[in-house]
């Protein structure tokens, strides 16, 4: 049996952090089995829609190599894949429920269901809907919910990641298949859509697992085979005991990628979060991931969202992929993250200032912060200089009569290269018996007025020797 699997978003905004893993373990699923991943817009909730959710949804899972095999771009053979194009099929599918006898319009008015509502709330009961089903509805046409006509039982199911599930007879209720507007409902176009796409595995939110024995009754009532249900537990809010969402300040996908979070840290990071394969590993490429995935070890309770954890896991990979394929391969990635400063740079230049930095970016766009002075001359700053803590011990006129030594012993380098200017360095310490931190930390500053910077004899030898001699003198005579 071939698996298919589906990301079904609805367009109603950004996918953020903690829903975009509903479209990872699909997509491992699907790719792990030779199966199909369908991508369907469940955009029928037209209040809540929002113009270009959907190419925004589109370019996440693009940019993060989840590409499916069916959907909107690319097509497919259960064409549209949009829910709002689908309104035939589901008039088609309510139409065999109402000859069924199970299905009937609702003539109640908003007001009239709001006095069941509180009837039941004064006498401390649920509402049911179904207990106060019309005796002698009008026949069902556009205009008029329609809502399932239930039989009130229990139910088992066994659901992937939660194990064995019951529910009784008092959470069924006579749903809305169609609302007022003439649009479906989620909790039936859904089921329509499935079963027409011959999805095999429901992965979706824990917050659906309440719902299921209405879907249950459901594919029961249309006779259809139960697809397997996978219930994703939810990311949690770094604090509390909460859902992850927008109000946590749960950021786009795409808003980490535009700060220059590798599409592979995030895929992996995402994947890892409430999933394990029993090992120790933690770094997983897209191809180990779907290699190794596995949906009875997806964790049954919330995982917590870890911005940290993310950026550890971005400078890994920046580290692994610089490490494996080189740094012209990862160069080609930092173009939009350079400080402007850098705009005319050449890039066998830039190449070599991030083959000395890299492995201190978290993301990307730190080489914004972390690179001007190799690009521009930095503003003297001389208070940097004498307040630094391995610094302030020194007099002013120690620290220039210093730098000018320095000047001296670097000029006399003839082969410009990190280990001549290493030893240079080293006999520097030698001859003034400073300590590498005091020594050091004046060379740095005095070369980048920066807070940081990668290991001196390699910053000097990117800068060149001219314009490391020339910013050296020019801080001595500046003091
Ligand atoms: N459209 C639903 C949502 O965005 C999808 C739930 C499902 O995957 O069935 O929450």
């Amino acid at each position: 049996m071939e698996i298919v699997t589906r990301f079904a978003p609805s367009p109603t905004g950004y996918i953020h952090i903690g829903n975009v893993r509903s479209a990872i373990y699909p997509y491992l699923l699907a790719k792990q089995n030779n199966g199909k991943m369908i991508l369907r817009i469940e955009d029928t909730d037209r209040a809540r829609y929002v113009d270009g959710a959907t190419e925004l949804i589109e370019d996440t899972l693009e940019w993060l190599g989840l590409n499916w095999d069916e959907g909107p771009v690319v097509g497919g053979p259960h064409e549209p894949y949009f829910q709002s194009e689908r309104k035939d099929i589901y008039i088609k599918w309510a139409k065999k429920l109402i000859e069924e006898g199970r299905a009937y319009a609702d003539p109640t008015s908003p007001e009239q269901i709001e006095k069941y509502r509180k009837e039941c709330t004064d006498k401390k009961i649920p509402f049911l809907y179904r207990n106060f089903r019309p005796e002698n509805p009008p026949k069902w046409e556009l205009g008029l919910p329609l809502r399932f006509k239930s039989e009130p039982k229990s139910y088992e199911w066994q659901d992937e990641v939660m194990g064995e599930m019951s529910s009784g007879p008092e959470v069924l209720d006579d749903i809305i298949l169609i609302k007022k507007d003439g649009f479906p409902t989620y909790n039936f176009a859904h089921i329509v859509d499935d079963a027409e796409m011959g999805v095999t595995h429901v992965m979706r939110g824990v917050e659906y697992l309440s719902s299921t024995p209405n879907y249950l009754a459901l594919y029961e009532a249309f006779g259809l085979e139960r697809p397997k249900l996978v219930s994703l537990p939810h990311i949690l809010a770094p604090q509390g005991n909460k859902k992850l969402g927008k109000r946590d300040g749960a950021k786009s996908v795409t808003e980490y990628r535009d700060d220059g979070v590798l599409a592979e840290a995030m895929l992996n990071y995402l994947a890892c979060l409430g999933w394990n394969d029993g090992t120790e590993k933690e770094i997983y490429s897209k191809e180990e991931l779907i290699k190794c995935f596995s949906v009875d070890r997806i964790q049954n309770s919330g995982a917590r969202y870890d911005e940290n954890k993310l950026y550890w896991y971005n400078g890994q990979w920046i580290r692994k992929i610089f490490d494996e394929k080189g740094a012209e391969a990862l160069y080609t990635r930092t173009k939009d993250f350079w400080p402007e400063s850098a705009k005319e740079a050449d890039d066998d230049y830039k190449v070599k200032v991030f083959s000395i930095i890299y492995d201190r970016l978290k993301t990307l766009s730190d080489l914004r912060s972390m690179t001007d002075y190799f690009f521009k001359e930095p503003k003297i700053d001389l208070d940097m200089l004498v307040k630094n803590k391995f610094l302030k011990k020194m007099s002013e006129s120690e620290i220039e009569s210093l730098l000018k030594l320095v000047v001296r012993k670097l000029s006399d380098i003839n082969k410009w290269d990190a280990d001549s200017i290493q030893a240079a360095l080293n006999e520097l310490l030698n001859e003034t018996k400073k300590k590498p931190a005091e020594l050091f930390s004046l060379i740095r500053i005095a070369i980048s007025f920066a807070p940081f910077s990668p290991a001196l004899n390699l910053t000097l030898e990117v800068l060149g020797k001219e314009t490391s001699l020339a910013r050296l003198n020019a801080v001595a005579s500046a003091i």
